[in-house]
């Protein structure tokens, strides 16, 4: 069974254990086996297993724009049906893409999916708050789903969707592509093994200029402002870099300079996330700033990321030098681990009760920037893969 080093603090755990107990015995890190693995799935030519179908529901940004090209450069998925709202969409992407017309979807008769063996997974990419809704008819339409980021904008919605998948047997994964994006992974794996020493302090920040105007701006559809759509990284970043979850929140919101254009959101957010361990992590988001970094000192040394979350580009470097990781195409790599998970049945790395740790973080975060106070969460051990 394959662990993975984003979402276990009882894999570093043993980690540190093993390696106390070994005394210099050669360990192979899971996550090596893990990126190995994804990076080695059979080519698409040829007799290989049959790619899963995915369906992309929600023809935005991300969907045209990194998921199916991302999709051209999948080995176990391949593009079988779409979900719009808008038929002149259809049918663009049903030229671009070659899909048959029992192929396109729209959202009142997308549960007509069920019947359709083209299909396994449904990738739902739309407005946060429909994420809930779209996941549980997937569910019941008997398909396994992923579900963009941030999973819902409530945990009573992640509770619904993640039972709505259990009961129909079917998996849910979080669309958390930094999980298979090297860097990233370094981070995990320095953090988690501790080869620089325990993790002290994190700083990360998630920011951009948005000039608003879409349902981003809007609370009913995002849940938030910048803390849900991109902020949400700092809090992942956070927890895989220490394998472990917060326990305490404290959070301030800066004042706005532009009240007019975030009437209804936050603008800038600054909060601070303690770990049992005693790391502590200062995080930025912001609408209206700059930033894309992750910075990880630990008692030996320090890892920092610049950019950090962005699709491609990402550099690193560490107290020892320059890192050096091959730039992937993280969503295809995401997607094709969730067909592994299926088809091998192995542990789904990013699953939805990671994503609900999330929203009940990004929550706590609110919570204490609405009232000044510190908010105590309750330690519990980082989603294990299931
Ligand atoms: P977008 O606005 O570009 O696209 C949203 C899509 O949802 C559109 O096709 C729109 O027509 C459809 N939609 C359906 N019902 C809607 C409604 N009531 N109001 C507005 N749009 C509606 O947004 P996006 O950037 O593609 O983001 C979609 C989801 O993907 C969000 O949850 C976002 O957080 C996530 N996302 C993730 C990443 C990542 O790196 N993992 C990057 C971008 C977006």
């Amino acid at each position: 069974m394959i662990s993975h080093p984003l979402s276990s603090a009882t894999t570093r755990r043993r980690f540190v254990g093993s390696l106390a107990a070994a005394a210099g015995a050669i360990f192979i890190p899971p996550w090596t086996a893990l990126a190995t693995q994804v990076a080695e799935a059979p080519k698409s030519s040829g007799a290989g297993p049959r790619k899963l179908g995915v369906a992309l529901l929600g023809l935005g940004g991300y969907a045209s724009g990194q998921l199916a090209p991302a999709l051209q450069e999948t080995t176990r998925c391949r593009l079988a049906a779409v979900v719009t709202g808008t038929p002149a969409k259809a049918e663009r992407w049903q030229k671009k893409y070659d899909l048959a017309a029992s192929c396109l979807y729209n959202y009142e008769n997308f549960d007509r999916i069920a019947d359709n063996p083209a299909v396994d997974v449904v990738y739902v990419v739309t407005p946060n708050a429909l994420h809930r809704d779209f996941v549980i008819r997937a569910a019941k339409a008997g398909k396994h789903v992923i579900c963009e980021k941030p999973m819902a904008t409530t945990v009573q919605d992640c509770d619904a969707m993640i039972l709505a998948c259990q009961e129909a047997k079917r998996k849910l994964s979080i669309g958390y592509r930094l999980h298979f994006e090297p860097y990233n992974l370094e981070i995990a794996r320095l953090g988690t093994t501790r080869e620089l020493g325990a993790v002290k302090r994190i700083q990360a920040e998630d920011a951009f200029p948005s000039s608003g105007g879409t349902w981003r701006f809007d609370p009913k559809l995002a849940g938030g402002g910048a803390l849900m759509d991109v902020g949400i990284y700092c809090v992942q970043a956070a927890c895989y870099a220490t394998g472990e979850e917060p326990i305490g929140i404290t959070a301030r919101m800066e004042p706005k300079t532009d009240p007019a254009r975030f009437r209804e959101i936050e603008e800038t957010l600054d909060w601070t996330m303690e770990f049992p361990s005693g790391a502590r992590a200062e995080c930025m988001t912001s609408y209206n700033k700059v930033g894309n970094r992750l910075r990880v000192e630990m008692a030996g040394g320090w890892a920092e990321l610049a950019p950090a979350y962005s699709y491609r580009g990402i550099h690193g470097r560490t107290s020892r030098g320059k890192m050096d990781f091959p730039q992937v195409n993280q969503q295809a790599r995401q997607m094709d681990a969730f067909a592994q998970c299926i088809v091998e049945d192995q542990p789904n790395l990013v699953p939805g009760e990671m994503g609900r740790r999330d929203v009940r973080i990004l929550e706590a975060i609110y919570e204490a920037a609405r009232t000044g106070r510190r908010v105590e969460l309750t330690a519990g051990e980082s989603p294990k893969p299931v």
